[in-house]
């Protein structure tokens, strides 16, 4: 397993303060958030492409943006911000975007079928598939406004967008420790997943080895997960704290 950062912690930096301070932490792997971006103009990325590449840092994944689409009418929103994501991602080498369904939760479940077909099989995934990304679903928490927090709500959505079963699973320990899902993805997708969020619930930094998380990595160990382990922390976490994960998944991680 591969340690890495959500550089999304330190959006509200530019964005080579923002590799800097990655560096400085001694991360050498990242997953580029799309918060990090100004979204103004496409041709940014071509800035990010610049400052990643002098950063030697290595992008293992890229977070789409996205947009949790309430009324039909905003499907082309989510197209777009699906598309400059992947256009972000093929432009730092990422081989792998963790996507939300795009769908709000409140849509019926009608609407919501046909959104996820207009987004998924008729734009991204052709996108994707064009440019030789691999897409990866993440499960979402009960606070979301997105729809796709267990299984049975991650089956509706894959049912459309992936009946043949390609489509990666991200798994974020933190949204299902919230939603008391853990075992229940981990039952049904554990040999999906190419992605980890790490965070304990609100998105805290797990600093010492806590039970739920010691079974989460042996659950992973078994089913032979060797992707990355992304810490997704929230940005009011001090440095001291992201430091002491750090060192606590340099520790944890070569046990597996
Ligand atoms: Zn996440």
């Amino acid at each position: 397993m591969k340690l890495s950062l959500s550089n999304g912690i330190f959006s509200k930096l530019d964005i080579q303060n923002n590799f800097d301070t990655i560096k400085r932490l001694g991360f050498g792997n990242i997953e580029f958030n799309m918060k990090s971006i100004k979204k103004e103009h496409d041709t940014d990325v071509y800035r990010e492409q610049k400052a990643y590449l002098a950063s030697g840092l290595k992008c293992l994944t890229l977070h789409s943006a996205v947009f949790h689409i309430k009324d039909p009418i905003e499907v082309h929103q989510a197209i777009y911000y699906g598309k400059i994501s992947l256009e972000c991602a093929r432009a730092l080498g990422a081989p792998l975007v963790t996507v939300h369904s795009n769908v709000s939760k409140k849509l019926s479940q009608n609407v919501k079928k046909s959104c996820l077909n207009e987004i998924f099989n008729e734009e991204i995934k052709p996108f994707a598939k064009r440019i030789g990304i691999k897409l990866s679903l993440e499960n979402l928490s009960f606070n979301s406004t997105g729809f796709g927090k267990n299984v049975e709500q991650l089956e509706e959505v894959l049912d459309v967008i992936d009946p043949k079963g390609e489509m990666g699973i991200t798994f974020d320990l933190c949204h299902a420790l919230e939603t008391k899902v853990v075992d229940e993805l981990l039952d049904n997708y554990g040999r999906r997943i190419c992605n980890v969020h790490m965070a304990n619930k609100s998105h805290q930094p797990f600093t010492e080895r806590k039970p739920e998380l010691t079974h989460f990595l042996s659950a992973l160990d078994e089913y032979n997960y060797r992707g990355p382990i992304t810490l997704e922390l929230d940005h009011k976490t001090s440095m001291e704290d992201i430091a002491k994960t750090k060192a606590l998944f340099d520790r944890l991680l070569k046990e597996y």
